[in-house]
């Protein structure tokens, strides 16, 4: 499905937009001030903990795809490296400090009713000793084995990401 214009008007001079050029992907343009609609995709920090073979998971406290299965994790805010963002998610939604980071892949998704695109960048991180207790945007959390994952995830991306984690633990 193609994703529907974040504008129809032009959010500096209120003009209506018009295609910008003829190539896909077709981007909506200004034609008084130039403004362009990317639509680039906003980077989510995205990250697996593991624990005697387990997995965990977060039961989503939030909208969208509210009280569905989801993999830890969060958008990058405004100047944010990658590996701070995943940092602060841990400690902001279990609260615990993360040791080590380790990139997996990343995988492109939509998010929310406008399906504003997003790339999902995966890790594996090692966290501090403790027990993750579930904060800010997660309801709960729980530890699911490997062989043993949820069959529905919040978005379509996720099982993907499962694989990822698979092929990495299959290599060590
Ligand atoms: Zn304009």
């Amino acid at each position: 499905m193609p994703h529907p214009p974040d504008y129809q008007f032009c959010p500096y001079d209120g003009s209506s937009l018009v295609p910008g050029n003829t190539a896909p992907p077709v981007r909506p343009a200004c034609p008084r001030c130039g403004f362009v609609e990317y639509r680039n995709a906003v980077a989510c920090a995205t990250f697996f903990i593991l624990q005697g073979g387990r997995v965990l998971l977060a039961r989503r406290g939030v909208s969208p795809a509210k009280g569905e299965w989801d993999i830890l994790g969060g958008f990058v805010d405004e100047n944010e490296s990658i590996e701070e963002a995943v940092r602060r998610e841990t400690r902001e939604e279990i609260g615990l400090a993360v040791e080590s980071v380790e990139y997996l892949g990343s995988i492109p998704d939509v998010y929310g009713p406008r399906r504003n695109p997003v790339i999902n960048l995966y890790f594996l991180v090692q966290t501090e000793e403790g027990d993750p207790v579930a904060a800010s945007d997660v309801a709960s959390v729980e530890w699911f084995a490997l062989d043993a994952l949820p069959q529905q995830m919040a978005f379509p991306n996720q099982k993907r990401a499962f694989d990822l984690l698979l092929q990495r633990l299959a290599r060590s």
